[in-house]
């Protein structure tokens, strides 16, 4: 059997995909190594915030929240989402550069506020500002559930008849003039018209089937999350915090946690070989720093803490385009990509169908060796791009 497309990846960014296709009626199909949302999807905090300083993606963001947000009220389906809003710190190197962010944000729709840390001590007290020069609050961020948010995207697309081929690695690709044929590791072959490689870490070892050299790398990145004490929880942060100056994120999880992660860099590694153990080290770097910003956070005890794999690109914006006479890629989304999913899936639906998306042009595979690649977020905080 022939599909219009192939989609190999049942990640966040292959689902969506997949399931904006399947609405324009192509026939697509997905094939997955292993489960949905079994590889970094499932493992993302679930920060969603449109606190961008790249315009579109800004407006992505903000429209997929509200996705997010259907997706919940829906019944059969749940995102998790819940709009805690969100409060981002920063040094004063940062002021120019988020005065003028917050501008392009209210240019694009996004509701945010700039804070001066007196303000910030006004309203939200109980942080310690040394070192913040500015502030900026934004009520319309908050958190969701990656993991729940993609069987549910999955269901959508049984319910649309997409098959999924789950537990099934592509072991080849080969472009023929007139398709794509995908080879799986159980022997069998799919053929499709076009192909989209969504693998996220594993993608640019997939493209190197077809002979395409991406820039792309796997980065391990861990969440370390802390249990408030009994009496504590009324002192807790309520919302999502993203401390720029001291290097790290934090939402609230469940009732009575929070957790954490950097923004910075970290080494390149094999992504066949996580190391998921969360060093002590680790553990007291993320956890020493939320604490010396919230020092109610210092008192909480230690919960469930993991490592996964961000897929990262040279400057940590996506990698989205057309790769070979018949395929196409959306990956590089450098620890940031689950909130942008829900919208993006339909800008990169388009592109397989040859509908011309003048927007996606930055984030073209050949930016890098074109010298076009793209700055974007504060500092070493380019997630924040
Ligand atoms: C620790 C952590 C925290 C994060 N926090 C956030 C956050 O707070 N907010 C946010 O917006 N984003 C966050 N992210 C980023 C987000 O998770 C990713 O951007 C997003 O999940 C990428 O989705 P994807 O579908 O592109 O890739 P993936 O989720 O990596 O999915 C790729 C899929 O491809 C499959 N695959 C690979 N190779 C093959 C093969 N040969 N054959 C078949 N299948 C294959 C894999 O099994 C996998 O399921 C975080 C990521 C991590 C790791």
């Amino acid at each position: 059997m022939t599909s219009d497309v192939i989609v190999i990846g049942a990640g966040i960014h292959g689902l969506t995909a997949a399931y904006h296709l399947a609405q324009r009626g192509i026939s697509v199909e997905v094939v997955d190594k292993a489960g949905v949302a079994e590889g970094p999807t499932g493992d993302a905090s679930g920060v969603v915030r449109s606190y961008y300083t790249n315009s579109f993606l800004a407006e992505i963001a903000e429209t997929s929240a509200t996705l997010l947000a259907d997706l919940e009220d829906q019944p059969g389906t749940a995102s998790g989402l819940r709009r805690t809003g969100g409060l981002y710190l920063h040094g004063a190197d940062d002021v120019e550069a988020v005065r003028a962010t917050v501008d392009r944000l209210g240019g694009v729709g996004v509701e945010a506020e700039v804070l001066t840390p007196a303000e910030i001590e006004v309203r939200h007290p109980g942080l310690h500002l040394d070192g913040i020069a500015i502030g900026v609050w934004e009520p319309g961020a908050g958190t969701a559930d990656p993991h729940r948010t993609a069987l549910s995207y999955s269901q959508l697309l049984t319910a649309l008849t997409v098959p999924l081929h789950l537990g099934r690695a592509v072991i080849g690709i080969e472009e023929l003039g007139s398709g794509v044929e995908v080879t799986l590791d159980d022997g069998s072959v799919l053929a499709g018209g076009r192909l989209l490689i969504a693998a996220g870490p594993w993608t640019g070892r997939l493209a190197r089937l077809i002979g395409a050299d991406l820039p792309l790398t796997a980065e391990r990145h861990v969440v370390v999350g802390r249990r408030h004490l009994p009496h504590d929880l009324a002192d807790a942060v309520p919302h999502v915090l993203i401390d720029v100056a001291a290097g790290y994120y934090s939402r609230p999880w469940g009732d009575e946690g929070y957790v954490l992660g950097a923004l910075a860099a970290t080494e390149p590694g094999n992504p066949d070989h996580l190391d998921r153990e969360v060093t002590a080290q680790e553990i007291d770097r993320l956890a020493g720093a939320a604490a010396r910003r919230a020092p109610v956070r210092g008192r909480a005890v230690p919960d469930r803490s993991w490592a996964s794999w961000y897929d990262v690109s040279p400057d940590w914006q996506p990698v989205i385009g057309q790769i070979g006479e018949r395929t196409f890629v959306d990956a590089g989304t450098s620890g940031h990509g689950f909130k942008l999913a829900p919208v993006l899936g339909d800008h990169v639906a388009r592109l397989l169908i040859g509908e011309a998306d003048p927007r996606l042009d930055q984030f073209s595979p050949d930016r890098f060796a074109t010298g076009l690649a793209l700055s974007g977020g504060f500092g070493t905080a380019r997630i924040l791009g």
